[in-house]
């Protein structure tokens, strides 16, 4: 049923592996003055459930008492994006939940309104994503996080060859290293105008539910005069590579110091291949 009154025209489904950016792209594109960014839309399954973490059923910036997700109740008789819209009073709205079956779901539940589906699968070097990975989680078996990296980007290579609608690939170094290139050639493939405001997101309202502490700890850091208690929180190791950074955009290359070589040859054997066309050397 085509509905031309609805509120969303647009929306763009980040797809990829975890710790590949996502965040970053997010709040580059909720900073557009069309665009809203969700966080990982699939947490709002969580909203109002006290079974699970605060972490994942709040606004990580604001936390409980969030004009947008504090009493945002999920409906059963709208499509979730519609709801959103709603609410946020934007055309474009920008979901980084990543998980395949969700991005399948979502894209199922418009597929028969006028609103229209995008998708971007963020890639980057698994050297650094399992670097990241190894940060977070110290205690989990090496080999599981490589495979689970591995079987993500297969599932959403997958996903990205039989997507039917409006479809584009980036890498997290090249956002990092050419924000304003990439961000002019993602405005082009959303089909909105460019606006040099989104490379400046830690300057605007953002309200997100899940994603990459360290980028919103950024954000929060920037937004300090009006979020004065702010949910996400960052382990004390990790707070001076942040505070360093501010809220420009710069490439995160700590994986190169940190990943010891024994996993580096472990990656190279297990996933090298599939690393091939995500592969950042400089
Ligand atoms: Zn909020």
């Amino acid at each position: 049923m085509q509905n031309t009154s609805r509120i969303s025209r647009k929306v763009c489904l980040i797809a990829g592996a975890g710790h590949s950016g996502s965040t970053l792209l997010g709040f580059i594109l909720g900073s557009h003055s069309q665009g809203f960014y969700c966080g990982e839309a699939a947490k709002t399954r969580y909203l109002q459930d006290d079974s699970k973490k605060l972490i994942k059923r709040v606004c990580k910036l604001c936390g409980e008492d969030c004009r947008i997700w504090g009493d945002f109740h999920v409906s059963e008789n709208l499509d979730l994006y519609e709801q959103v819209a709603l609410k946020v009073n934007k055309p474009l709205i920008i979901d980084s939940s990543k998980n395949v079956d969700w991005i399948k779901q979502q894209v199922q539940s418009i597929e028969a309104t006028s609103t229209q589906s995008y998708l971007i699968f963020l890639g980057r070097d698994g050297r650094a994503v399992i670097n990241s990975r190894i940060r977070k989680y110290p205690k989990k078996n090496v080999k599981d996080l490589i495979a689970d990296w591995s079987e993500q980007i297969q599932l959403t290579s997958a996903l990205f060859d039989a997507f039917p609608h409006k479809k584009l690939k980036i890498s997290y170094e090249e956002l990092a290293t050419r924000a304003e290139a990439i961000a002019h050639q993602i405005c082009d493939f959303l089909e909105i105008d460019y606006e040099p405001e989104m490379l400046n997101y830690g300057a605007h309202e953002h309200h997100v539910l899940g994603g990459n502490n360290g980028t919103q700890f950024l954000v929060a850091q920037a937004q300090s005069e009006k979020l004065k208690n702010p949910f996400v929180q960052i382990p004390e190791r990790s707070k001076s590579f942040y505070q360093n950074l501010g809220s420009s955009i710069s490439l995160d290359l700590r994986w190169k110091q940190e990943l010891d070589p024994a996993v580096a040859n472990l990656f190279e054997e297990m996933a090298g291949r599939i690393n091939q066309e995500l592969k950042w050397e400089v």
